[in-house]
């Protein structure tokens, strides 16, 4: 930021992107943020750095969100959740005195207006197709400077490594100890007041009221439903699971009776908590043995920003050609090999198959917006080895996550359908229709888990 005279910030300079190269509007009436990734105040560096931006031009600070009914394959269950966090969200900016402007539409019309009046435009990151053009729309068009900060993840991506990772070992090594570096805690500094009157907004205490006007279209809850978004909702998560979970998490985590695993994802997806603040607090939790500290980092810092590699340096990651060489040509030569089951999308999507532990999985997600991580690899192994072909199995496969899992539509959604593939994965033992792409049976979950027990705690959810 140097040449924007804007030297001295306390957020890493790797996590900051211009996206123009324009001054500072010097008669801009404030400084905008945009939060659209990072939904939170706490450990939120794109609002610490617009803070202190608007510090910097002595000007004040004003929060912009959209409310877009039609967002990419979001459902009224995700919208119900966001809605909880924008509650919690006004309070929390009401306290701090900034004002927070929640308008309904499409960003592209919502906030050209507010852009107009701005002196810079601080924007988070998101790493999907649509969150990267509308940042790049607004780089170009602004009439100031625009800046997006890297704040949900805990090494910035083009930092960690400068190519996609074919395996998880290679962004391992990459990172070696260099993303500690990473887990500086930005501050909220002091800012000018707002004088007169900010830009008027919608209240998100009208409720799902205010989700109709928006023309989201109503689908009926998932009926165990147990997810209260926000970001205090997502730090009892986080103490629940350090005081009652994180200690089995290295023995537990692959076993679904279990239940040894944090359900933060919904939480990271919607940038409700920072993942550098999970890695601190697990860190000092004195109670989790050390092994099972290395097994749960290896998982938020290794293997999800894996997914955020993959989706950063791949254009067409939700495509089925973006997987590896080796596993579209196995893949290719078995095309045609013959399946013992081949059901419909509506079969899969209703639980209708010949296998329990499958139909559970399948209903855990419908009533819960949750899957076990294991879970997800047997259900997504089976899709491709119950459809017609790959390309189905691909699509039916994201079709599925992105429609049932309320952390879908994710960086890690895509690297997760992928690794069914052969994504982030090596060559196996090659056997039918799967090629040389690794296999899951029915008898691993019944080997190494209680598959019964966790099939009962489903079937008890209703
Ligand atoms: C077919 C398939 C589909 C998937 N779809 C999604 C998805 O839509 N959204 C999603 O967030 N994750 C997805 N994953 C990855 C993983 O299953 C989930 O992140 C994890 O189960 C979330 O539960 P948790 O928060 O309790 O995980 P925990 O075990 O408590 O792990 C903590 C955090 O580490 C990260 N993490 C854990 N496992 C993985 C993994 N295998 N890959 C990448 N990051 C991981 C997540 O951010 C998670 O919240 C998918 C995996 C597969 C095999």
């Amino acid at each position: 930021m140097g040449d924007l005279g804007f030297s001295r910030s306390r957020v890493a300079g790797a996590r900051v992107r211009r996206y123009n190269d324009r001054p500072f509007r010097k008669d801009g009436e404030y400084v905008l943020y945009w939060m659209q990734q990072s939904q939170r105040v706490e450990e939120n560096h794109a609002l610490a750095f617009a803070m202190e931006t608007a510090a910097y031009l002595e000007k004040p600070l004003v929060v912009a969100f959209c409310l877009f009914g039609a967002y990419p394959e979001a459902r009224w269950p995700h919208f119900v959740f966001m809605l909880e966090g924008l509650r919690e969200l006004a309070r929390r900016f009401e306290a701090l005195r900034l004002p927070f402007v929640l308008r309904i539409g499409d960003p592209l019309t919502v906030l050209p207006p507010l852009v107009e009046k701005a002196g810079a435009l601080v924007l988070d990151v998101g790493y999907l197709r649509h969150q990267k053009e509308w940042r790049e729309h607004f780089g170009q068009k602004a009439g100031c400077a625009v800046m997006a900060v890297e704040s949900d993840v805990v090494t910035p991506v083009a930092s960690a490594l400068d190519r996609r990772a074919y395996g998880a070992h290679v962004l391992r090594r990459s990172l070696g100890v260099r993303w500690r570096a990473f887990l500086e805690e930005p501050l909220l500094g002091p800012i000018p007041a707002f004088r007169g009157l900010p830009p008027g907004g919608e209240d998100p205490e009208e409720g799902e009221n205010l989700l109709r006007r928006a023309g989201v279209p109503f689908s009926p809850m998932p009926p165990a439903w147990s997810f209260r978004g926000g970001e205090g909702a997502a730090g009892e998560r986080l103490n629940v699971f350090i005081t009652d979970k994180a200690a089995l998490y290295a023995e537990a985590r692959s076993l679904p009776h279990r239940q040894a695993v944090s359900c933060l994802s919904p939480y990271l997806h919607f940038g409700m908590i920072a993942p550098s603040l999970v890695v601190r607090r697990i860190e000092k939790a004195s109670l989790i043995p050390s092994e099972a500290k290395a097994a749960f980092l290896e998982q938020l810092v290794v293997r999800r920003e894996l997914a955020m590699n993959f989706v950063y340096y791949t254009k067409d990651y939700d495509c089925y050609g973006s997987l590896p060489t080796w596993a579209l040509e196995t893949l290719d030569a078995h095309r045609k090999d013959a399946r013992a089951f081949v059901y419909s999308l509506s079969d899969l999507e209703n639980a209708r198959t010949h296998d329990p532990y499958w139909n559970a999985a399948m209903m855990e997600a419908r009533r819960t917006g949750y899957m076990h991580n294991v879970m997800r690899m047997y259900w997504g192994k089976k899709v491709l080895e119950w459809s017609s072909s790959p390309e189905e199995a691909f699509e039916r496969l994201i079709f599925l996550n992105n429609r049932y899992f309320l952390d879908g539509r994710d960086p890690c959604s895509y690297a997760g359908c992928g690794w069914i593939f052969g994504l982030h994965d090596r060559p196996w033992p090659s056997r039918p229709v799967f090629g040389s792409v690794r296999f899951m049976a029915a008898s691993g979950l019944e080997r190494k888990s209680r598959i019964g027990e966790y099939v009962s705690w489903v079937d008890s959810l209703v």
